[in-house]
């Protein structure tokens, strides 16, 4: 059973890939509960708002990530959200000297004056941007404002079916959708290729190939200190 507080789910994705995401997992046999929210949960019982009450012993709260606590010891601005407010070249607001990116910062596209969502894909280009700018404030030369892209967004549904919407290079504003095997093959390329060091790489898609024949490993090693 999955509750979702908006009127359809995967709001990051269009409407007909998030649809289909859906109807995938419906297929599977997944109860939505759209428009509705966590109110309380006691053993045994999940209590939802508008008033319902669902008997399940198994509560999986997934609701996003938030900037390092750390930060509300830090004598800075901060944004609602208690990430750093900092300027488009990622300097933080009125501390010279001193520079905020990634989950932690409120960092707004120099160009297109959207937020940068806290994502890998922009903690990463936003990454060697600052590492130019520090050079540049150094040098005493001027600092470069942050803008990226974003390639676009892929989901995986499970049952080696993925959702993808990738925005086509050179035409930044057009974006290409499809669903299925193709953009489950798709993730899985492009996460291996992320991943650091080829050993790594290598230990993941055996991992992978094995999953293909047989039930995921639940047995894991643990060392004990
Ligand atoms: C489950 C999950 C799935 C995600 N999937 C995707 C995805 O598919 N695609 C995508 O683009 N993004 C994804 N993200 C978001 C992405 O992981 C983050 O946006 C990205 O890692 C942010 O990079 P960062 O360098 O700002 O922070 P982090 O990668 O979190 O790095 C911060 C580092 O600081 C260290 N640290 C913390 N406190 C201290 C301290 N007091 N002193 C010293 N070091 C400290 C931490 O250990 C950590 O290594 C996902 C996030 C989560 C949680």
């Amino acid at each position: 059973m999955l509750v979702h507080s908006r009127d359809r789910i995967l709001p990051e994705l269009s409407e007909p890939l998030a649809r289909y995401a859906l109807e995938r997992m419906a297929a599977r046999g997944v109860t939505f509960k759209l428009e509705k929210r966590l109110a309380d949960a006691r053993p045994g019982v999940v209590v939802l708002k508008p008033a319902e009450e669902i008997r399940a012993w198994t509560l999986v709260w997934t609701a996003g990530t938030a900037p390092n606590p750390v930060l509300e010891t830090l004598p800075i601005e901060r944004d609602k959200r208690g990430a750093i407010a900092v300027e488009p070249t990622m300097a933080v607001n009125g501390r010279p000297g001193l520079w905020a990116l990634g989950d932690c910062a409120a960092l707004a596209d120099a160009k297109t004056g959207k937020p940068c969502p806290p994502t890998a894909q922009f903690a990463l280009r936003e990454a060697r941007t600052l590492a130019t700018n520090i050079v540049a404030a150094a040098r005493g030369e001027a600092a470069a404002p942050f803008h990226f892209d974003s390639l676009g967004a892929l989901c995986v549904v499970g049952h080696h079916t993925a959702c993808a919407e990738l925005t086509v290079p050179f035409f930044r504003h057009k974006t290409v959708r499809f669903s299925g095997l193709l953009a489950w093959l798709m993730w899985r390329a492009i996460y291996v290729g992320k991943l650091p060091g080829l050993e790594r790489k290598v230990r993941v898609v055996i991992d992978w190939v094995i999953e293909l024949f047989f039930p995921r490993d639940i047995v894991q090693t643990i060392e004990l200190r």
